[in-house]
């Protein structure tokens, strides 16, 4: 079970630790809630979990409670130095593997490559999540599952349609991979300390035919979306010849006015105009 807001307080002071906000250190102390992810995600005991942030440990412990195997990712020295005391047990006995970094340059943690079925359930650090998902949309396997604690606003951009003014690179790469497949608003007096923004716990189950953009596509889209408010033409301009040659015929070819801004190309659209461009090795 979570520790109250006092507990974990009293918690925080015998590890003499102050929630730093830069780290997006913001607990869960909300016992229904730990319960609500681990439900939500509906996993069976032996699919591995992946964690990001696992903070004073308290979903990661409902989470190995549950049977999973789960491999953590935590950049506070502090905070791994509690949870190798806290969970002593289950990593002498291999069921929790925890690596001390950071989570964007290690989005999978220590999770072997060749695991192709693995799910994620994170209560992230707000700050990193779209850098931490794009690294995961690019990792060799893609979860089959993803529930995740996050900022709404993060929440609205993941979910954004093409035409909206939250439409990004990081809700194509997402969207082309991932359907949506829960939501819930979560109020902030589920942490503590409270955050000063909104959260929600979104779920995101890997689509049965999930697209990965190759580099080269996801490079362009992410710096053609850095400009979202020019059209596509110019935009176009800045790309290599060979390139701008093949978009502008397929955007020719499909009536798309070369006047158009990026965010109005869908995420199928966007699938189209990717395989147009020369791939390089990963
Ligand atoms: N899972 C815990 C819970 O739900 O109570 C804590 C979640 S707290 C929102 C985010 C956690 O992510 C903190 O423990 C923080 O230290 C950790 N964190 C922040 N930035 C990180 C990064 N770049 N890589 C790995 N962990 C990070």
């Amino acid at each position: 079970m979570p520790l109250s807001p006092s507990e974990t307080s009293e918690l925080l002071r015998q590890l003499d630790h102050r929630p730093k906000k830069k780290l997006g250190q913001n607990f869960l102390v909300d016992g229904n809630l730990v319960q609500k992810s681990v439900k939500m995600a509906d996993l069976s005991p032996n699919c591995p979990v992946l964690e990001i942030g696992p903070g004073l440990g308290t979903l990661t412990e409902k989470l190995l409670l549950a049977g999973h195997k789960v491999y953590a990712v935590e950049i506070d020295r502090r905070l791994d130095a509690h949870l190798r005391q806290r969970l002593a047990n289950f990593i002498e006995s291999g069921q929790f593997d925890l690596l001390r970094a950071d989570a964007v340059k290690f989005p999978t943690g220590n999770l072997p490559s060749s695991t192709s079925e693995y799910a994620v359930v994170a209560n992230l650090p707000y700050a990193i999540s779209s850098a931490w998902m794009e690294g995961i949309l690019g990792s060799p396997s893609l979860p089959i599952r993803m529930v995740m604690m996050l900022q709404k606003e993060a929440t609205e951009r993941m979910l954004a349609k093409s035409g909206t003014k939250a439409y990004n690179a990081l809700s194509i790469f997402l969207q082309t991979s991932f359907r949506q497949a829960g939501y819930h608003s979560v109020p902030g007096q589920c942490f503590h300390p409270a955050p000063a923004v909104d959260s929600a716990l979104l779920r995101m189950d890997r689509k049965a035919q999930p697209y990965v953009f190759h580099k080269t596509a996801r490079t362009l889209i992410r710096r053609i979306f850095t400009q979202r408010r020019k059209q596509l033409g110019g935009l176009l301009k800045k790309e290599s010849k060979e390139v701008q040659q093949r978009m502008s015929s397929w955007l020719e070819k499909n009536q798309i006015c070369p006047t158009t801004r990026p965010e109005k190309i869908t995420a199928e659209q966007w699938i189209e105009l990717g395989k147009l461009l020369p791939t390089v090795e990963e």
